[in-house]
């Protein structure tokens, strides 16, 4: 392939590169352990809306039934709610459809990576607002940015993926009052927060956007389901650049199915909540090592020495974290996705053998 083919804004690319997983307990992407086919009455409906599934037809292009059934969930409109094949793509769309090539959307750091890397597709520049000591983020900082540079978009990820740490929802609001353009807040973990939602919101700033998605709270990172609220303006712009049948038929019948019973699923969010708590309060007392307060379902850690070593030791006990390795926003970290106390607990003894 000639390099000249490419988009030139993709040339210098790395390729995304996902090792193959060898370990039994992985806990490196934020995934939920839960399966919520165990839950007999999500399985029983499944197997029953089964019968009348037809897959040879194209899926309704709006998940009108999905709609339904988040806008009952988050107490929105349908038509303040756009779906599709998980938060990465509504990124993707919501991208599209408001950045130009010379565009620049200021966006906090370290964050995740898919915002500043899908701008760049598009040409647009990230304008990047570094944390304050300890991994929370500088409200001033952000607000200053947003003045100077009145970017297209600003970018907010809340809780914040990996420092779990969560913004009030009264911060956005004035971020939403300085900013004359789109203010995109990143929810995927607000499930594990519960507290300083924005999508409240919505009905009053015509420039807020906010993401969900199915996949961590919900463990449904496999089926592929996210969805934006807006005003319905926005949402209807943000639906033009949509693939028609973008958000596929099984999503469309299972999704609503999970969302009826999340009573059932929260249920195990309690559970990580409170294993989370946990490993925090251990992590603490380990020397050598620190760790951050997070309103999510994972913990980010740093330790002063043996970086790689302990890498290894996990790997040999079965366990693979996420590792920043030669990063300079997180030195010596890594982020570790709470599952179970049985996996902490293995988590725990090699980070007390290795540094006590
Ligand atoms: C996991 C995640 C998403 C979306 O994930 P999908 O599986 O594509 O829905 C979006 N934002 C953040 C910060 C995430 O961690």
């Amino acid at each position: 392939m000639k390099t000249e083919w490419l988009r030139k804004t993709i040339k210098d690319f790395e390729p995304y590169f996902v090792a193959p997983i060898a370990e039994k307990h992985v806990i490196n992407a934020n995934e939920n352990y839960f399966n919520v086919l165990s839950i007999p009455v999500v399985k029983k409906e499944l197997v029953e809306a089964l019968d009348t599934f037809k897959p040879q037809l194209y899926p309704k292009p709006m998940a009108d039934n999905l709609r339904k059934a988040i806008s009952e969930y988050i107490g929105c409109d349908e038509d303040e709610i756009i779906c599709g094949n998980g938060g990465d793509e509504m990124i993707t769309y919501l991208l599209n459809t408001f950045l130009n090539p010379g565009d620049e959307i200021v966006v906090h750091t370290p964050t995740f990576d898919m915002y500043e890397l899908t701008g760049e597709v598009l040409g647009a520049t990230a304008v990047k607002v570094k944390d304050l000591t300890g991994y929370r983020r500088d409200r001033e900082g952000i607000l200053e940015a947003v003045k100077k540079y009145q970017p297209k978009m600003t970018v907010i990820c809340n809780p914040n993926n990996p420092t779990g740490d969560l913004l009030p929802a009264s911060f956005i609001e004035e971020v939403l009052k300085a900013a004359e353009n789109i203010v995109f807040v990143d929810e995927a973990y607000m499930e594990f927060a519960q507290k300083e939602s924005v999508i409240g919101l919505v009905k009053k700033y015509p420039n807020l956007v906010v993401l969900r998605t199915l996949s961590k709270a919900f463990g449904l990172a496999g089926m592929r389901c996210g969805y934006l609220v807006a005003q319905k303006d926005l949402i209807e712009a943000i639906a033009k650049v949509k693939a028609p049948y973008n958000l596929n038929a099984f999503t469309q019948l299972f999704a609503p199915i999970v969302l009826k019973h999340r009573d059932e699923i929260f249920k195990v969010r309690d559970e990580i909540v409170k294993e989370r708590n946990r490993l925090y309060e251990e992590l603490v007392k380990i020397p050598g090592l620190t760790v951050y307060p997070s309103c999510t379902n994972f913990l980010l850690v740093q330790v002063q020495v043996k970086h790689e070593e302990i890498f290894k030791a996990l790997k040999a006990n079965d366990v693979l974290v996420k590792i920043y390795r030669n990063s300079a926003e997180i030195p010596n970290g890594y982020r570790i996705s709470v599952t179970t106390k049985e996996v902490d607990d293995i988590l725990l003894s090699v980070f007390r053998k290795e540094l006590q």
